[in-house]
């Protein structure tokens, strides 16, 4: 069941209602909820006559794969966005720093009087907006974006469902960890004239040839160790700058996937090298261990199932903090 958030839903479609100009963020390193509630909930605005900017604070680049969202071309570089919007709206972001360097117009928009929107599903947000409305048991924001729409009155067509269908068959990895409900919002969306297959496809079973050779190159290297997380297993692989030269980030992204079918691990891992010795780090876990909580000990966050963090230093250093953290979770 969903939170009941029927007051924060009915105060941020307030705020939405009278806004002329309203600026959307979605976390850094965006993923297919984070901009598909974004630009959902952009196109409402946007039809409605409103001014409308959606970004992120990094990379400098639009995800390839995401870019087919924007049918009205709302994304605007990072540096377009103004030191204090009126209205702002953060997606998908359990904290203001996962908003990255766009992350300080968060206090500058409340100083300034304005309003800061937070539409989010992770359970550690500590509510940074002056509205916030985060369910953690929605499996992806992009179903919150959806229950806000419906409160606006906004009619969902095609291109706004599949903005929503693009977050929702992400962050639940197909479906398979949607309630019932959830199936009966997907089928929604269907009905809208999302075609399903042509949004997932790109987004989670489609890549360029050189893939397969970044992937024979870290799997190579993948590394089981059955004593970590209380010898419940963890296994994990190094994706350097070097593997993924000339790849885009969606190639990276997906190692975890692969990497978390070890039978063997309850925990995977991927270091994925965003700049020399920085590294994003992608944690899953199949069942009992909570990797927020790892993710959090790192100075990450996350979901119970799938959480991350940034670390620096050299890869094996990363690693043993981690084990460190898993031991003591
Ligand atoms: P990823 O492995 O990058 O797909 O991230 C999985 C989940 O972990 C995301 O949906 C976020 O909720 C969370 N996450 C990833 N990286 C970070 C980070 N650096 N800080 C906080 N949360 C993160
Ligand atoms: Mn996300
Ligand atoms: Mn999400």
């Amino acid at each position: 069941m969903p939170q009941d958030l029927t007051a924060e839903l009915a105060a941020a479609a307030a705020v939405l209602a009278t806004a002329t100009d309203v600026t959307l963020l979605a976390h850094v390193n965006p993923d297919a909820d984070a901009l598909g509630s974004a630009l959902a909930l952009g196109l409402a605005l946007h039809r409605r006559g409103v001014a409308v900017r959606v970004s992120f604070g990094a990379p400098a680049d639009v995800p390839e794969t995401l870019r087919g969202l924007d049918v009205a071309g709302l994304l605007v570089p990072a540096g377009d966005i103004p030191a204090a919007p009126p209205v702002l709206v953060a997606l998908d972001a359990g904290s203001v720093g996962r908003l990255g360097p766009l992350g300080n117009r968060v206090a500058a928009t409340i100083e300034a009087g304005g309003e800061v929107v937070v539409l989010d599903h992770h359970v550690s947000n500590p509510g940074f907006g002056t509205v916030n409305v985060v369910d953690d048991r929605a499996e992806a924001t992009a179903l919150v974006v959806l229950r806000l729409l419906d409160v606006m009155g906004v009619e969902v067509d095609e291109p706004i469902a599949r903005c929503v269908y693009a977050g929702l068959v992400t962050d639940t990895r197909s479906f398979r960890h949607a309630s019932a409900a959830t199936h009966l919002v997907a089928a929604r969306l269907i009905d809208a004239g999302v075609d399903a297959e042509a949004v997932a496809r790109p987004l989670m079973d489609s890549h360029p040839f050189g893939y397969l050779n970044m992937l024979a190159s870290v799997l190579s290297r993948a590394t089981l160790d059955r004593e970590a997380a209380g010898g419940l297993g963890l296994v994990h692989a190094v994706v350097t700058l070097e593997d993924s030269e000339g790849l885009r980030p969606e190639e990276v992204e997906s190692v975890v996937d692969l990497i978390r079918t070890a039978q063997e691990a309850e925990v995977a891992a991927v270091l994925k090298e965003l700049r020399p010795s920085t590294w994003s780090v992608s944690l899953r876990s199949v069942s009992e261990v909570d990797v927020r909580e790892v993710a959090q000990l790192l100075g990450g966050g996350g979901h119970r199932h799938a959480a991350g963090f940034t670390a620096k230093g050299p890869a094996e250093q990363v690693l043993t903090d981690l084990v460190e953290a898993l031991a003591r979770s």
